[in-house]
């Protein structure tokens, strides 16, 4: 039993590991059934929600109302688009200098901060642009 669970956490993890793109439980669910028939969404969620809470893999709740999930743990930031639903790393420098913004006049302890951004991704103003043309 134990080799048929972790074979199902090690596909889910290679395939997160293959992906830059943050996907949701469906999507993952929808490429892993390809190698593994018979598995169902509800195992393929309890998987998730296991390497989530052994820290192999990180949860993200950008405000689109579905979790999505990221092979890279390390701090970093996501931008979501409006348009598409895109959920893309953004490449920037930390901003954890808005915690002292957040606490200068708060008398409590401020411990940490979520920020995600959002706006109108690449592909999405490149296809804006084509159709006014
Ligand atoms: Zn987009
Ligand atoms: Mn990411």
């Amino acid at each position: 039993m134990a080799t048929k669970y972790s074979r199902q956490r090690e596909e889910i993890k290679a395939y997160l590991a293959s992906r830059k793109d943050h996907p949701t439980a469906d999507n993952v669910y929808m490429a892993i059934r390809r190698q593994i028939p018979n598995i169902s969404l509800g195992t393929v969620y309890r998987n998730l929600t296991m390497l989530v809470d052994a820290g192999e893999i990180t949860r993200l709740r950008v405000g689109d109302g579905v979790d999505h999930f990221d092979y890279d743990t390390s701090p970093h930031y996501h931008f979501v688009c409006t348009e598409c639903g895109s959920v893309i790393d953004l490449d920037m420098q930390n901003i954890d200098s808005i915690l002292k913004l957040a606490g200068a006049s708060f008398d409590g302890k401020i411990a940490g901060h979520v920020t995600y951004f959002y706006g109108v991704c690449g592909n999405c103003c490149k296809k804006e642009n084509a159709e006014s043309n």
